[in-house]
C-alpha cells in the first residue's frame, strides 16, 4: 500500500494579524482528503473548554518541498456545526465574487517582504545601518542584495506547484523582495498569495532566515513593505474601459476609510506621504503617480483600457480582505 503527505494549511485567528499554521495527515494512495481537526484553543479559533475546530480542504496543489506525489491543502475553518469560522474571510470572499461573478474580476497582486536573520534584516550591519537607499532596488551583487537563493527557490517552487507567479524582483529597502501573483479571479488570488506565503517561510526555514510581512520593518528613512493590487473588470479590458477605471477610482475615494482599516495592521506606519506612498487620511489617484493612493498606469492611459493599482495595502493584509473590498466597492458602483 503506497502513501503521500498531505500538508493541511490554514489561516489562525491570531490578532490583529492572521498567522499560518499547517500539519501534516498520512494518506493512503487514491483516499479522499477528508475533513480534518484542530484545536483551536492554541491558535485564538476556540476556547480551552470547547476546542475543537473543522479544516476542510478547498484549494489542493503539488508539494514542490517534499516533492512526489505530496500535496499541500489549504483549508477554509468551520465551527463544529459547520458554520464558516468568524476567521474565515474565504468564505466571505467567495460570496461576495459569486455575487458579482459577470463583472469577471481579475488581480495581480505585488506581494512585499523582508528578510530576517535574528533580529536584523538580512545582510545589514550588526551596528548602524548600511548605505541609504538608491542602489538596491533590482540591482544585483553581493553588495546590494541579501538572500537571492531563498527568492530563486522560492520562485521555482511556485512554479513546481503550478502558481501563476508572474515575477519577483529585489526592492527598495536592502533584504527587502517581492513577488508577483496573477492576473487570477477571486477567491484564488487569495488562495495562491496564502500558499506562496507559506511556501516562502517553509522554504526560508531551511537557511534559518525569517520572511516577514511586517508593514515598516525599520524605522526611518527606509521603504515599508506593501501589497499593491492591480484590478480589472471584464468592461475595463475592453476598448473604451478608460471611464470605467475613472469611475472605479471615484468609488474607491467614497469608500477610502473602509479600505484603508481592513488594508492591514499599522497601515499608518507606512502610508505616509513619504517612499513612494499617500498618506493614510488622504485619497487621490492619478496616471503614472506613485505618490497616490491608486495609480493608473501609464499604458493603460494611451491604450484607454485596462487596470488601477491600488497601491494601499499593506504587506501583511489579508488577500481575501482586499479582493472582497475591492470587488465590492467597484462592481456595486458600476451595477448601480
Ligand atoms: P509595478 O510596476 O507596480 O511594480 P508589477 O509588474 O510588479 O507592477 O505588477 C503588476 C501586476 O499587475 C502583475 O502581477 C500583473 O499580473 C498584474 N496585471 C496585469 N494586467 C492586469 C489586469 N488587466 N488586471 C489585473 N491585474 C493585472
Ligand atoms: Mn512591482
Ligand atoms: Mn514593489
Ligand atoms: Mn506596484
Amino acid at each position: 500500500m503506497s502513501h503521500y503527505m498531505a500538508e493541511y494549511i490554514w489561516i489562525d485567528g491570531s490578532i490583529p494579524t492572521a498567522k499560518m499554521r499547517s500539519k501534516t495527515k498520512i494518506m493512503k494512495e487514491g483516499e479522499e482528503l477528508p475533513l480534518w481537526g484542530f484545536d483551536g484553543s492554541s491558535t485564538n479559533q476556540a476556547p480551552g473548554d470547547a476546542s475543537d475546530c473543522v479544516l476542510k480542504p478547498v484549494y489542493v496543489i503539488d508539494d514542490p518541498v517534499r516533492g512526489g506525489a505530496n500535496k499541500l491543502v489549504l483549508c477554509e475553518v468551520f465551527n463544529t456545526d459547520m458554520t464558516p469560522h468568524a476567521s474565515n474571510t474565504r468564505a466571505q470572499c467567495r460570496e461576495i465574487a459569486e455575487r458579482y461573478q459577470g463583472h469577471e474580476s481579475w488581480f495581480g497582486i505585488e506581494q512585499e517582504y523582508t528578510f530576517f536573520d535574528g533580529a536584523k534584516p538580512l545582510g545589514w550591519p550588526d551596528n548602524g545601518f548600511p548605505a541609504p537607499q538608491g542602489g538596491y532596488y533590482c540591482g544585483v551583487g553581493a553588495d546590494e542584495v541579501f538572500g537571492r537563493p531563498v527568492v530563486e527557490a522560492h520562485m521555482e517552487a511556485c512554479l513546481a506547484a503550478g502558481l501563476q507567479i508572474a515575477g519577483i524582483n529585489a526592492e527598495v529597502m536592502p533584504a527587502q523582495w517581492e513577488f508577483q501573483i496573477g492576473p487570477v479571479g477571486a477567491p484564488d488570488i487569495g488562495d495562491q498569495i496564502w500558499v506562496a506565503r507559506w511556501l516562502l517561510y517553509r522554504i526560508a526555514e531551511d537557511w534559518n532566515i525569517s520572511a516577514t510581512l511586517t508593514p515598516k520593518p525599520v524605522k526611518g528613512d527606509w521603504n515599508g513593505a506593501g501589497m499593491h493590487t492591480n484590478f480589472s473588470t471584464k468592461q475595463m479590458r475592453e476598448d473604451g474601459g478608460y471611464d470605467a477605471i475613472v469611475a472605479a477610482c471615484e468609488a474607491l475615494g467614497k469608500n477610502a476609510d473602509l479600505h484603508v482599516k481592513n488594508y492591514g495592521a499599522n497601515i499608518e506606519e507606512r502610508l505616509t506621504g513619504d517612499h513612494e506612498t499617500q498618506s493614510f487620511d488622504t485619497f487621490s489617484y492619478g496616471v503614472s503617480d506613485r505618490g497616490a493612493s491608486i495609480r493608473i498606469p501609464w499604458q493603460v492611459e494611451v491604450d484607454k483600457k485596462g487596470y488601477l493599482e491600488d497601491r494601499r495595502p499593506n504587506a501583511n493584509g489579508d488577500p481575501y480582505v482586499i479582493a472582497m473590498l475591492m470587488i465590492d466597492t467597484v462592481c456595486s458602483a458600476a451595477s448601480s
